[in-house]
């Protein structure tokens, strides 16, 4: 764990226009800067750093974050790496225990060490493997393509890594998952007799090894364990080779497996990744969609394929954003990326790819061969099964696309579907019942909040309303600031304080990032700050009055008078009695 006090103190001294207009040029627009965004396509600059919040968000894609989140983000590093990096620009050492996995366990630093001098072993043997030479050229391997992913081999034999590291005992060597020990104590190299594709993290360096088996043995592919460096479901294989390519096509190919990826780019198809003996998670997905507008799953047609497919169009939903889009491509039963490309060649190839099945289309094909759609129960199973996934959607146009789809499909009408899986249709009027509270009450409230954090020892949060994401919202960032103690820490740090909090409510998040981006473009004056606020909870108080007030006439409409208790008759009377007043 790295002490919060040390984030707060890297990120005073990290000048985030600094850092990011390292990577991306910025201009000068008013008070802040602006650039077309990095992490979605644009032709007019959305993307706007604030200088005195430290922070930096998209008005386009909505992109947001401190000078760690934005490392994380565009070079893809994990949080402690992000703060490793940081603390290496400004010159602030990193507290002792930082990046250990366990108390005693070996430094981030030389795990990456080791696994770079690992992968250099295992490239120097592939040339004394006849073997593995004669594998990778029957299937079409170059020598350029192999030194273009860094393949190497591991010899056959039980402790060949002996060769490469003086001390084969150190523990940086099973920390890695090179070497395992066994019950009896004995060490033995985990890779043996594999064609070895070395695994990238974004900066290039190998966190991971994937095997392939030579022959028959089993298993035919063998990942590294996962490690301090290498988590399975972030990861994807191919990603520093396939950056140009991304960035011409703006489209990601997400195959089964390694051999797909080099088999591809062999053909001069440089745009697939490879997940890593694993389904495709949201994070891959978040993390693919930050650099392309569209990924196409291109899995084998078996039913291992067809599993992953649908593995990845759920884990796809949630993390989807709107204007941007996910297809579906099945090959012929038995062929994989690989033969499909050497058979058919490049072109036949991109054509698949070009004409992918869309994810709806996909989705509802999908559900449809489970029901019976001739009959009213098939039909009333298609809208059930497809409830849950509706649910996990977070793009209102897709969702709407689906449900009106299904109702074709289904021949129930558009809002009994949306009743059915509760979904809000978009534009109904609000019921006619307790005022809600207005969301521009709190939004200024908010945006005080975030420029004045002091502020938030005084929020009376009873008053606050139960029912919005702006009250929630407002309510996690005073909890965070009062336990953040005195000196509150600014906006900045209160991101990084939050993040990881497990936020139980994507929308809190995404309403502190709106108020945020707000105050952004119009901060209040300083002078003005103590009386706008005043203002704030003053309307706020009065809003809680009148929710009770209509709470307790609700009540009386349905039990009448006799059905308060005394003390909300007393309640009601002194509330009917301040409305005369007021009014
Ligand atoms: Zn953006």
């Amino acid at each position: 764990m790295i002490p919060e006090s040390y984030i707060q103190e890297l990120l005073h001294r990290v000048d985030v226009v600094d850092l990011i207009d390292s990577y991306v040029p910025l201009k000068k627009a008013g008070a802040n800067y602006a650039a077309c965004c990095p992490f979605h396509n644009e032709k007019s600059p959305s993307f706007t750093v604030s200088p005195t919040k430290q922070f930096y968000h998209c008005f386009g894609c909505g992109a947001h974050g401190t000078a760690i989140g934005f490392l994380m983000e565009y070079s893809g590093l994990g949080f402690i790496d992000a703060i490793k990096d940081l603390s290496g620009r400004v010159g602030l050492p990193m507290p002792e225990d930082e990046g250990r996995p366990r108390q005693d366990g070996p430094k981030i630093a030389s795990l990456t060490e080791v696994m770079a001098r690992a992968a250099k072993y295992y490239y120097e043997q592939l040339k004394h493997s006849e073997a593995a030479i004669s594998y990778l050229k029957r299937r079409g391997v170059t020598g350029e393509i192999a030194q273009k992913f860094g393949i190497g081999y591991a010899p056959g034999g039980w402790q060949n890594l002996e060769a490469a590291f003086a001390d084969y005992g150190a523990t940086e060597l099973q920390a890695a998952g090179l070497v395992i020990k066994n019950e009896q104590g004995r060490l033995y190299d985990r890779f043996r007799d594999r064609v070895m594709f070395p695994i990238l993290n974004q900066k290039g360096e190998v966190i991971a090894f994937g095997g392939r088996v030579l022959g028959e043995g089993e298993p035919k592919y063998l990942n590294s364990p996962e490690t301090p460096l290498f988590e399975k479901g972030r990861e994807v294989f191919g990603l520093p080779q396939a950056r140009a390519a991304l960035r011409e096509k703006d489209t990601a190919i997400v195959v089964e497996g390694y051999m797909d990826v080099v088999a591809l780019a062999q053909h001069g198809v440089g745009n697939a990744l490879a997940t890593l003996g694993t389904a495709t998670t949201a994070t891959h997905v978040q993390k693919l969609l930050r650099q392309v507008d569209r990924i196409v799953y291109c899995f084998d047609g078996d039913n291992a394929g067809r599993k992953a497919a649908w593995r990845a169009l759920e884990n796809s939903l949630e993390a989807l954003p709107e204007q941007k889009s996910i297809g579906f491509v099945f090959l012929p039963q038995g062929e994989d990326p690989d033969s499909f490309v050497r058979a058919q060649g490049t072109a036949a190839f991109e054509r698949l790819i070009a004409q992918a099945t869309p994810l709806s289309d996909y989705l509802l094909r999908e559900l449809a061969t489970h029901c019976d759609l001739t009959s009213a129960e098939g039909k009333a199973k298609l809208v059930a099964d497809a409830k849950p996934l509706l649910g996990r959607l977070q793009t209102p146009l897709l969702r709407l696309q689906l449900v009106k789809r299904l109702a074709e499909v289904s021949g129930f009408e558009q809002a009994e579907i949306e009743r059915l899986c509760d979904l809000r249709p978009v534009a109904r009027p609000a019921p006619a019942r307790a005022p809600r509270q207005a969301p521009s009450l709190l939004r200024p409230l908010l945006r005080l909040l975030l420029q004045k954090p002091a502020l938030a020892q005084r929020v009376p949060l009873g008053a606050l309303p139960n029912n919005s994401a702006e009250a929630r919202a407002v309510r996690r960032l005073c909890e965070a600031i009062r336990a953040a103690g005195d000196p509150p820490p600014p906006y900045a740090a209160l991101i990084e304080r939050m993040r990881g909090e497990g936020s139980e409510s994507e929308s809190d998040e995404t309403t502190l990032r709106e108020a945020a981006a707000e105050l952004m473009q119009h901060p209040f004056a300083e002078d003005d700050i103590d009386a706008e606020f005043d203002g704030a909870i003053e309307r706020l108080s009065e809003g809680e009055q009148k929710r009770a007030f209509a709470a307790l006439q609700e009540k009386i409409q349905k039990l009448g008078v006799a059905g308060l208790s005394s003390e909300e008759k007393q309640q009601y009377l002194q509330a009917l009695a301040g409305r005369g007043k007021a009014g």
